[in-house]
């Protein structure tokens, strides 16, 4: 973990927030090659689960709601820790998390539990005495239930469908850790499908196949997940059922993603809490009802972490060590470092120019200084999935050389042949080059 830790921080993937000024805890920043990362896991997602499916549309709600809504969520009732403070060394502690943690080191003695709201609470108004306070969002999801019927005038949508909701969400938390795994503001992919009460069992086994394939379509290793499924006493207030997807982190066993059958818990509590009938006419029963949620609700930061673990490796290649990270293709940062074989005789040119040519296709980089197989080496490091060598032949007949990052193999092949090369297997769509 540490060395993921300290590669991310030199290659420019996560930063610690606000470090110049001793840092702050729990929150992260993503460099120049982590924010490519994750907007490409975001979108393989969002395709995948929204723009991909006939079954699927998308919300991007604010932050920022009515502090009613927590109300009717049981956010303000229920979504507590329970801490405690150790009397000597005065560290905090959640009391569910005190067997992991292994702690106090000091050995003193434990307060009585008491409970702390998680939620961050922030003011909304132009005057401290005027504002009305309200909170940062906990989850992304209750903005999909505020706007449920909002989504069904507007749209052509029929049960069983889903709404599809990515964005931050923050929570104050009580001992942030494990890197990106548990911070305060973090970033949700949540889906709540409606369906009738019938089909819930149906529709929840089915959303569990989906979300696992696709961690083994991003290339996680299936040997490094595992369900969980919660025991009906410590089921959340609004839940039926709860499974979490857990992956083995370097740290331990940690929840990637939840799967929760919510009932018509959200949709009935906001209807009482607002007074708008949020049930759903079913044209082809002739009846009205409030559907059952389906909730596949995963965290893009745990999974970026989650990618970032299961993809680093280090190797021997020749009696040389080389770090290297097996991205899938799709979520690489950077797809193709077009490399001149030497800067001389015009080479640098030419590869100077194809990169400004294929930038428009994927993401590229473009690098002269070294020595060809150093700069190999930090194409690895960094995971992109191929090197393209321009070198004297290039001149004489228009060719390149393909490097692929796993197997270090070279493929010579005509320039023309390069970005549909490239894009057949790096662009999260399917291409029809
Ligand atoms: P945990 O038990 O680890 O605190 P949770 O069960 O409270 O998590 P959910 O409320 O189910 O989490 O949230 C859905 C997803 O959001 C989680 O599976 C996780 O991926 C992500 N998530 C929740 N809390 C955090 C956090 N503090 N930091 C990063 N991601 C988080």
């Amino acid at each position: 973990m540490e060395k993921l830790v300290s590669l991310c921080k030199r290659k420019g993937f996560i930063f610690q927030s606000s470090s110049i000024y001793g840092g702050v805890n729990g929150c992260w920043d993503f460099g120049p090659l982590g924010v490519e990362l994750k907007r490409n896991l975001k979108e393989h997602w969002w395709y995948r689960f929204v723009l991909s499916r006939d079954d699927m549309v998308g919300l991007d709600a604010s932050i920022l709601m009515h502090p009613r809504v927590w109300e009717a969520s049981g956010h303000i009732e229920q979504f507590h820790d329970i801490l405690v403070d150790c009397k000597e060394c005065k560290k905090r502690f959640r009391e569910d998390h005190l067997e992991q943690d292994s702690c106090p080191e000091c050995g003193g003695e434990l307060s009585e539990p008491r409970a702390f709201n998680s939620m961050l609470k922030t003011k909304m108004g132009v005057s401290e005495e005027t504002g009305v306070e309200t909170y940062l969002r906990p989850e992304t999801c209750q903005s999909i239930f505020v706007d449920f019927k909002d989504v069904c005038t507007s749209t052509r949508v029929k049960i069983p469908f889903g709404i599809a909701q990515m964005g931050k969400s923050f929570r104050n938390e009580v001992n942030p850790r494990n890197f990106i795994f548990r911070s305060r503001e973090f970033e949700q992919m949540e889906i709540e499908f409606f369906c009738r009460e019938e089909e819930e069992e149906l529709w929840f086994d089915r959303w569990k196949d989906d979300i696992w394939q696709w961690y083994l379509d991003i290339g996680i290793r299936e040997e490094k997940l595992r369900w969980f499924e919660h025991p009906k006493e410590t089921l959340a207030h609004y839940s039926k059922r709860t499974i979490d997807v857990e992956y083995e982190y370097p740290f331990g066993w940690g929840e990637l993603q939840g799967l929760a059958n919510r009932g018509a818990y959200d949709l009935t509590q906001h209807s009482q809490f607002s007074g708008k009938d949020l049930s759903y006419f079913d044209a082809d029963l002739k009846e009205r009802y409030f559907p059952s949620v389906i909730e596949p609700s995963a965290g893009a930061d745990r999974t970026v972490l989650a990618v970032l673990c299961d993809a680093y490796a280090e190797e021997t290649v020749k009696e040389e060590q080389r770090v290297i990270m097996r991205f899938h293709p799709q979520l690489a940062p950077i797809k193709a470092a077009i490399l001149p074989l030497v800067k001389k005789d015009g080479l640098a040119e030419i590869a100077g120019d194809l990169e400004k040519k294929w930038r428009s296709f994927f993401t590229t980089y473009y690098d002269q200084a070294g020595a060809i197989g150093r700069r190999y080496r930090r194409m690895d490091e960094i995971g992109t999935p191929f090197c393209i060598c321009v070198d004297y032949e290039t001149k004489e007949n228009d060719t390149v050389t393909v490097r692929e990052r796993d197997s270090m193999e070279q493929v010579r092949m005509p320039v023309s042949e390069v970005p549909a090369y490239i894009l057949k297997q790096c662009s999260i769509r399917p291409v029809c080059c």
